[in-house]
């Protein structure tokens, strides 16, 4: 990770770690509603709390997939690789990783990845 220097690494891991923070206190809050929400349920339509269990654990995994790439690049800036396109090895330039710190495509990468899974998802 030579293009990037170890102030920017620094910020970068600071912004990481903010966003593991608050990406754990959604999940807890999200899971401590739902708790609640199962509690008070007698009292509520089925399908009414069954509808919002299920928006929650959509947005549980969507913030748990978030926090699994977090993670990821927190132990890529430990061992020396953070910074570096997973598939073609291209250095992510520091504008992506400000806007997106748990990066780990370059952007032509990202948007190969991205019209694949597209593709993938027309086919029959
Ligand atoms: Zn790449």
């Amino acid at each position: 990770m030579k293009h990037l220097s170890t102030v920017q690494i620094s910020a970068l891991r600071g912004q990481l770690q903010a966003r593991e923070q608050q990406l754990s206190a959604e999940i807890a809050c999200v899971l401590e509603r739902q708790q609640a929400k199962v509690q008070e349920g007698r009292a509520v339509d089925r399908g009414v709390l069954d509808l919002e269990t299920s928006l929650g654990f959509a947005e549980i995994s969507r913030d748990q997939h978030e926090l699994d790439a977090v993670h990821a690049a927190l132990g890529r800036i430990d061992r020396g690789t953070y910074g570096r396109c997973l598939n073609c090895g291209a250095h992510i330039p520091l504008p992506r990783l400000v806007v997106q710190p748990e990066a780990s495509l370059c952007h032509v990468c990202q948007s190969r990845a991205e019209s694949g899974r597209q593709a993938g998802f027309s086919a029959p």
